[in-house]
């Protein structure tokens, strides 16, 4: 079973994009995962091939129209869920990506303008998602960002499935620091610890020093790690 992603944009010739190069690229080649592009303008009606209009109350920008769009997610087949790419939808976190990549596959709508009509939201059942507290000028970088992290997951995409469950936020922790030979490199040792050969020491340093990162660095993720000892 693969993981199928229909993309539904106004700028289908920016995918595959980079998803077409390095692991995702052979992924895709290897029929791990398949990609569908669909091209929001193939839906429109008018001789114009009209996409937008005015929002309705005034203020500035264009509305995708919830005709065209809901046209346009009716006509592609798809699997699994009906994502919306958009800043006021529930945070994109690794759990949620984990979530995805188990699955079938998804719809992705990209956004354009100032967004979409919210009716088509409601009637085609769309799930918000966002990839931060900042403002795209469209949907595809972000369709981009949440597809690089599901397919990363798929059986058979990363060399060591390993590699997968000790990284940052698995577990809700950030990732202890990384080194590599030389041993000494502008006068800076590699932990000695890590060169110990002793595993239990080792698991024992990677774990501090995820702990002291999560708690310096992010303070939120580090609350909820902590409630979730009690
Ligand atoms: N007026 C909207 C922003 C529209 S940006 C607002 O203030 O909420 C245009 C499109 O870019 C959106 O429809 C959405 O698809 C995409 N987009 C912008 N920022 C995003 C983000 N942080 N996460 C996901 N998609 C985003």
């Amino acid at each position: 079973m693969s993981f199928h992603a229909t993309v539904l944009t106004l700028f289908p010739e920016m995918f595959p994009g980079p998803l077409g190069i390095s692991l995702a690229g052979r992924a895709l080649e290897q029929g791990i995962w398949s990609l569908e592009a669909r091209d929001i303008r193939a839906s429109s009606t008018d001789r114009h091939r009209t996409v937008d209009d005015h929002p309705a109350g005034g203020g500035a920008g264009m509305v995708l129209k919830p005709d065209v769009l809901a046209a346009a997610i009716d006509a592609a087949a798809h699997e699994g869920p009906r994502l919306l790419m958009s800043p006021r939808g529930e945070p994109l976190t690794q759990p949620l990506v984990r979530e995805l990549a188990g699955g079938p596959g998804c719809l992705i709508v990209c956004g354009r303008f100032e967004g979409v009509d919210e009716r088509v939201i409601e009637k085609r059942n769309l799930r918000e998602v966002s990839i931060g507290d900042y403002v795209l000028s469209g949907g595809e970088p972000a369709a981009l960002v949440l597809l690089d992290a599901i397919v990363r997951l798929l059986p058979g995409v990363m060399g060591k499935q390993a590699s997968g469950e000790e990284e940052s936020f698995e577990g809700g922790l950030l990732e202890h620091p990384h080194y590599t030979k030389p041993n000494n490199w502008e006068g800076v040792e590699i932990p000695g610890i890590l060169l110990s050969g002793d595993h239990k020491a080792i698991a024992k340093w990677k774990q501090a020093q995820r702990e002291a990162l999560t708690r310096a660095r992010r303070p939120d993720l580090w609350q909820v790690h902590e409630s979730g000892k009690i």
